[in-house]
């Protein structure tokens, strides 16, 4: 690793927007990587060492780094995964690097803790209050809390805690600010697997144990054990000495997932989402840098995280479309993880039981290996499925439980088993219509209807958040009394439920019910625990909770995702209707569980690859229909959106855009649009998109750089690109 000696010019990548400047080692020099603190004309900034600086200024007017920060150097192999990901996803450097340095107080020298621990005897003189402390103190293995937390704690006033320090009764030491985690053993025993599992497991240990770069699509359904095969993996890395990263989609998943990792290897691993507190933060990314840390289990950002030996790289449930992040930086968490995996020498583990048409074909071309755990473990055994014809239904209006479903429900209800009736949709109408004038009541700020929250009574925008509450006359022609809720929302499906039985216990499971990832993990484990009858949600329940009495899926929409111009449509909803199917069980001995789809439209081609079980088919007829095509995975795809408050002037500029596109076409590509985005207005901001299409192998970055490198904005004119967008 470089070393630069004071006074050497060095290159420091800012995480402003100007990036690279050069600056001075300052005294007793600087490592590469190391993050420092820099003088930007008046302010200071903070930074990485990045090499030796670019040369273009005059050493005498260079200004020296102001500060060194206590932190472990960033790695060769973050710096290099920062540089490669910038030029993929053609995002500016400097902001990627604010991505891995999301550390609080990153820039503070790290301050000492007191903490408290049990010294001596009890005073002679003892208090409720003191009696209190101690308690607590007591209850907590006798330390480790700082002396106003503690009092805290025992609702009591600072000084009872000082009383009993300066009896000798408690002492005060200082520790480290940062404690490192506790180890993870991986020689604990593992459960014993299934023959198909063993043969799985091992040739992950294998590829782990090689200490190369591999990528493996772990496919099996819904229960088949995979969580339990990966497992194995991370206890090959851990033996290796190196880190381990489990990336979920859900945080509330990730109760369930720390409970398995604390069984499995005695500890809880690190945790790294937007549910953790800033201590806590703070803590894992220097212990990831530290090597402290041996497993981290995270949302799709820890894959900026500092680790200093990466082994493993798992994305469970790796089709998931919160891996797509498209905010600021758009980026593909399950590519990111292949690009860091590469160039770490780690191994990636794709899991799902129902794969994005990417892996899909990238496992069959042999750019990945592919590892297939054909059965549910166990006794457990796929559910049947079959569709309930809504064209043959009675079906009175405001009801959508037909009969048949109904009928199926009564008879889970009458066993004590449960049943899940899914509609993935939030709220309780999709749409407030008003019945004077025909006006549907849409957010102001975006091109969304408003969605009628009736436990809430609100109505709220899903695009921006806007709510207000539900007015009484028509904001269009001032008639009162005249909206109505049209269509079904989770809440409306609820107080169906409730009308048609009214002896059931149900749940609504939908992510804005819910104020914290607790109160939801929470719900969850009593539904477990059996303690519902019905279960009512969204696409939050379809993803991996394990009901072990839910023996009964309806699917009251299943012809929801089937519509509409997107290229993924299909895709998506075999995924969701699949996973979500997956979810029915059976309880020991008792017949398979079942999954009912309802429909309009039974011979769809979605439809009938659900029944028929046919999934690979289904993925070659989609891969062949991209294939066709170009689209992707076989050719590749970038959205070019710009953003103004005025229509008129983001149009104009858009065309004036695509009229300077010769690099694109020199490159063999195509440029489609300008066209209103799939979201056409976002709070206040008119949205127009260009879609670039390249064959596979052409330059498409270089060349979208290329264009638009010399392209000066208008004042207020946003521009993002989206390489790999999600729907086309
Ligand atoms: P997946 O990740 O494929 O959905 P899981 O790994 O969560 O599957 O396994 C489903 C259920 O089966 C879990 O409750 C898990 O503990 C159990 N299970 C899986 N494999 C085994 C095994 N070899 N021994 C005991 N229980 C297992
Ligand atoms: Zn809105």
């Amino acid at each position: 690793m470089s070393f630069y000696d004071e006074g050497q010019r060095i290159g420091v990548l800012t995480t402003e927007p100007v990036g690279l400047l050069d600056y001075l080692a300052p005294e007793g020099g600087v490592a590469e990587g190391q993050i420092v603190i820099c003088p930007l004309g008046p302010r200071r900034v903070m930074g990485a060492v990045w090499g030796q600086g670019e040369g273009s200024f005059d050493l005498a007017k260079l200004r020296p780094v102001a500060q060194v920060v206590e932190a472990a150097p960033l790695s060769a192999e973050l710096r290099d995964f920062l540089n490669r990901a910038a030029e993929y996803t053609l995002t500016p450097l400097p902001v990627l690097l604010r991505m891995a340095m999301r550390a609080p107080d990153l820039g503070k020298p790290p301050a000492e803790r007191r903490i408290i621990h049990r010294a001596g005897p009890e005073p002679a003189r003892m208090t409720e209050a003191r009696h209190a402390v101690l308690r607590v103190l007591d209850d907590h293995g006798g330390a480790g809390f700082a002396p106003t937390e503690l009092a805290q704690m025992a609702g009591v006033g600072a000084s009872v805690v000082k009383g009993l320090v300066a009896a000798g009764t408690l002492a005060e030491v200082s520790a480290p600010r940062d404690l490192p985690y506790p180890r993870l053993d991986p020689e604990l025993p593992g459960k014993a697997l299934a023959p198909d599992q063993a043969a799985a497991a091992e040739a992950l240990r294998d590829a782990v144990a090689s200490g190369g770069y591999g990528t493996t699509l772990l496919r099996g359904v819904t229960g088949s054990g995979k969580t339990e095969v990966y497992l194995e993996a991370v206890a090959a890395c851990l033996r290796a000495g190196r880190q381990a990263l489990v990336l979920l989609p859900e945080i509330a998943l990730s109760a369930e997932f720390l409970d398995r990792v604390e069984a499995r290897f005695g500890a809880r691993p690190g945790e790294w989402h937007s549910g953790i507190s800033r201590t806590e933060r703070r803590r894992l990314w220097h212990m990831a840098a530290q090597g402290e840390v041996s497993l981290v289990v995270g949302a799709r950002s820890a894959l900026f995280l500092p680790f200093r030996d990466l082994g493993l790289i798992v994305v469970d449930e790796e089709h998931d479309s919160s891996y797509k992040q498209e905010d600021t930086v758009y980026y593909s968490a399950r590519d990111m993880a292949v690009l860091r995996g590469a160039g770490a020498q780690a191994q990636v583990v794709l899991a799902s039981a129902t794969p994005s048409l990417e892996s899909w074909v990238n496992a069959a071309s042999g750019k990945y290996h592919r590892l297939d755990l054909r059965a549910r473990y166990g006794e457990a055994e796929l559910p049947e499925m079959a569709t309930v014809d809504l064209r043959a239904e009675a079906m009175p209006g405001g009801q959508w439980i037909s009969p048949t479903l109904a009928h199926a429900v009564e008879a889970r209800r009458a066993r004590g088993e449960q049943s899940l009736l899914f509609l993935n949709r939030r709220g309780y109408a999709p749409v407030t219509v008003c019945r004077a004038c025909g006006e549907q009541i849409g957010c102001q700020q975006c091109d969304a209807r408003m969605v009628e929250h009736r436990f809430q009574n609100r109505l709220v925008c899903h695009q921006c958040g806007e709510s207000r509450p539900i007015p009484d006359a028509c904001p269009a022609c001032g008639v009162e009394g005249r909206l109505a809720p049209v269509g079904p929302g989770v809440e409306r499906l609820a107080e169906e439920v409730a009308a048609r039985f009214p002896e059931a216990k149900a749940t609504v499971l939908s992510s804005d019910l819910f104020g914290s990832a607790r109160a939801l993990k929470e719900t969850i484990a009593e539904i477990a625990g059996g303690d519902t009858d019905i279960i009512i949600g969204t696409q939050l329940v379809a993803k991996g909770h394990n009901f072990p009495r839910l023996t009964l899926v309806g699917v009251i929409d299943a012809d929801l995702g089937l519509q509409g111009a997107d290229l993924r449509a299909a895709e998506r909803s075999f995924q969701l209707m699949r996973q979500v199917a997956g979810r029915a069980g059976r309880v020991a001995g008792q017949r398979p569980g079942l999954a009912l789809l309802q429909t309009h439209q039974p011979d769809h081609p979605v439809i009938r690859a659900i029944l028929s079980g046919d999934d690979e088919g289904f993925w070659d007829a989609e891969a062949a229909m991209r294939r066709e095509a170009g689209m992707p995975p076989f050719g590749r795809l970038a959205g070019i959106i710009l953003s103004h408050p005025d229509l008129g002037i983001v149009s104009a500029f858009a065309r004036h855009l695509a009229g300077q596109a010769a690099p694109i076409r020199a490159a063999g590509a195509e440029l489609w649009g300008p066209a209103p985005a799939p979201i056409a207005r976002i709070r206040g901001r008119h949205r127009v998109r260009m879609l670039i299409r390249a064959p596979r192998q052409a330059a498409l970055q270089m060349a979208i750089s290329d264009w638009l490198q010399p392209v000066k904005l208008p004042v207020n004119m946003r521009l993002s690109v989206d390489i790999d967008p999600q729907s086309f």
